[in-house]
């Protein structure tokens, strides 16, 4: 409607035509991002930040966003509804929080001993990834894009000592998506609620363990303070993708500019979340260690070989839950296949050979 009137206008007067910078000062788009984190939380908060900076000033202030915590406008875990609603344009979040929506949504996120960052990546932008979650989320009237990446995560924070797998029974943890469906097989029991309560669930006993990121986010929540051992590593999340959702409308009212804008600060943004995790994290990992006495632990190999059996059926039962999720799971698993073998030789081996 605005772009309208200003066209009008433009037509009706060759003098506001030749002065183009009138307004380009104002605001075209006056545009909401609702986030499922704490407003500024290191990390994921300043990625939504950041991202909604570079729009606002690629776009030479044509779309301004002001970004909402969670729980500010809405809760962390009705992002998803808020966005396809149309009550906020953006949305910054995790698919797997979207699973009661369509189980299929956790492939975008993450698979239990799945796609690494590098190589989440490659799927979705070459390897049919983003076509799939594209039309996964067009019934809802979301387009999805990734924004970030926490990189390798650790399993978590723990009371008790897992030196067996037989300790995972009965343990009380929060661990969402399809992690949290391998550990009930475990024997756990599990809860996924927001990052902002965890530290009060330790606290408090409602919880046994749980897991969050990885160092810099973990240190940020304190949860050195509320759980003895840190677990890694993070088999459940091997690389999370953070999403972008955008209210498709609002897009499509968007001129080709601003569009081709949106989508390439959400790439600008899914970078720098990577890079900046991969600097923060052994930083944080140092001060959790040498400054709070924190005790770095593995999981036991086979503690983690049973994890990776449990995590196949669950995965391959995902597939079964509807045809995308079997669209979806197929060309993950075709590509996560592929990229094994490639990696093995170049990733793998080079780590190895970095630190015989
Ligand atoms: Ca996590």
């Amino acid at each position: 409607m605005k772009r309208r009137s200003f066209m009008v206008a433009v037509g009706a007067s060759p003098l506001l035509a030749a002065m183009p910078t009138v307004t380009n000062a104002k605001a075209e788009f006056r545009w909401k991002m609702v986030t499922a984190w704490p407003k500024n939380f290191p990390g994921l908060g300043t990625n939504a930040n950041l991202l909604a900076q570079m729009i606002n000033t690629m776009s030479g202030g044509r779309i301004k966003i002001k970004v909402y915590g969670a729980k500010e406008l809405v809760p962390a875990f009705e992002v998803f509804d808020a966005v396809s609603k149309g009550v906020a344009e953006l949305g910054h979040s995790g698919a797997y929080y979207w699973k009661g929506k369509s189980a299929t949504t956790q492939f975008f996120s993450a698979v239990p001993f799945g796609l690494t960052a590098q190589e989440m990546n490659s799927w979705l932008y070459y390897g049919g990834g983003m076509e799939l979650w594209r039309e996964l989320y067009q019934p809802f009237g979301i387009i999805p894009a990734a924004t970030g990446n926490s990189g390798v995560q650790m399993a978590g924070w723990f009371n008790r000592e897992i030196n067996s797998f037989e300790d995972l029974s009965g343990l009380k943890m929060r661990i969402p998506g399809l992690g949290g469906e391998v550990l009930r097989r475990a024997g756990g029991t599990t809860v996924n609620i927001p990052g902002g309560e965890l530290f009060t669930a330790l606290q408090t006993g409602t919880l046994d363990a749980t897991e969050w990121v990885g160092p810099y986010n973990d240190l940020a929540f304190g949860l050195h303070k509320v759980a003895k051992y840190y677990y890694y590593p993070g088999w459940h999340e091997p690389g999370s993708t953070m999403e972008c959702l955008i209210n498709e409308e609002a897009f499509n009212s968007l001129p080709k500019d601003l569009q081709e804008i949106v989508l390439v600060a959400c790439k600008a943004a899914n970078l720098d979340m990577l890079s900046e995790y991969t600097a923060r994290n052994n930083q944080a990992l140092k001060t959790l260690v040498d400054k709070h006495g924190v005790k770095v632990m593995a999981l036991p190999d086979d503690v983690l070989k049973k994890l990776l059996v449990l995590s196949d059926d669950v995965v391959a039962e995902l597939a079964d839950s509807d045809a995308m999720a079997r669209r979806v799971y197929d060309s993950v698993m075709g590509f996560k296949e592929q990229v094994s073998a490639w990696h093995e030789l170049s990733e793998r081996a080079f780590l190895r050979a970095r630190a015989l």
